[in-house]
């Protein structure tokens, strides 16, 4: 599934393409993507907008157009943006809604169908409350080890529970966070505040680190990303304990272990995380 990494990859790609470029025509094949608006009302709000930025918080992507209203994505676990210069290319595979440009197109594919599209105001809160109540996102600059450390002594629950709560900080998924924790010697299950003031630092550091390494990789593909271009991403040979359970830590040696952790998959070395 797209995180965060995987999410800023496509962002970046699309910030380099859609800027100054112009909606011509909106085909939807798929209209329970779009949550907040009918099928009509999306294809009027969007058709001769012109596209300002690619924007991102956590695993939202925000397409600014010039209007008050705006173009906001959650791919979810199979959702793809993908540019195309020339218009007569086929379309990806599973493409549900197509954006025609004056130079080239940009469609929204889904194998799972599970993504979401909204139309938001271009200023101010979206009214989408998950997105309204994000916390910082995990490579802003909002995300300090102070910040993270506070929340963290509030709360008594497993480290690694804290990290996925988006309103804590947004973008890390199960990934990144298994991948942080163990850079950090965490051991995920551990009871937040008593995480110390050096240790959460470490941790924000981590979070920052592996996010950005695998963006630096062009993001993690393990199934299905693709990035805007419609590229794999190069960051699976990165990953020391995500899909490792059974593989010997790449530090000491031990044997990766696997658990259940806020209803999710979690690896980690039993001694190399304390
Ligand atoms: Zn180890």
């Amino acid at each position: 599934m797209p995180e965060l990494p995987e999410v800023e990859t496509v962002r970046r790609y699309l910030d380099t393409k859609l800027p100054g470029d112009r909606i011509t025509a909106v085909t939807v094949d798929l209209p329970r993507l779009i949550k907040n608006r009918t099928e009509d009302a999306f294809r009027r709000t969007l058709t001769d907008r012109v596209f300002r930025a690619a924007d991102r918080k956590g695993k939202y992507l925000i397409l600014r157009l010039d209007g008050p209203e705006s173009l906001m994505v959650h791919l979810r676990m199979t959702g793809r943006l993908v540019f195309q210069e020339d218009e007569s290319l086929p379309d990806p595979p599973y493409t549900r809604i197509r954006f025609s440009l004056e130079r080239g197109k940009l469609t929204y594919g889904d194998v799972r169908t599970l993504g979401d599209l909204w139309i938001i105001p271009s200023e101010g809160k979206t009214g989408i409350s998950r997105y309204d109540t994000l916390g910082p996102d995990a490579i802003g600059d909002a995300f300090t080890p102070d910040y993270l450390y506070r929340k963290l002594k509030g709360t008594s629950r497993a480290v690694k529970a804290v990290i996925l709560d988006q309103t804590v900080v947004a973008g890390v998924g199960n990934i990144y966070a298994d991948e942080a924790l163990f850079l950090a010697g965490i051991r995920p299950s551990r009871h937040a505040d008593r995480v110390t003031k050096a240790e959460s630092a470490k941790l924000c550091e981590a979070i920052r680190s592996v996010m950005l390494g695998s963006i630096e990789a062009g993001g993690t593909t393990f199934r299905d990303f693709l990035d805007g271009a419609g590229h794999e991403g190069g960051n699976v040979e990165n990953l020391r304990v995500y899909g490792r359970d059974g593989e010997p830590c790449t530090v000491c040696g031990t044997e990766i272990q696997l658990t259940k952790i806020a209803g999710r998959g979690t690896r980690y070395c039993p001694k190399c995380q304390k």
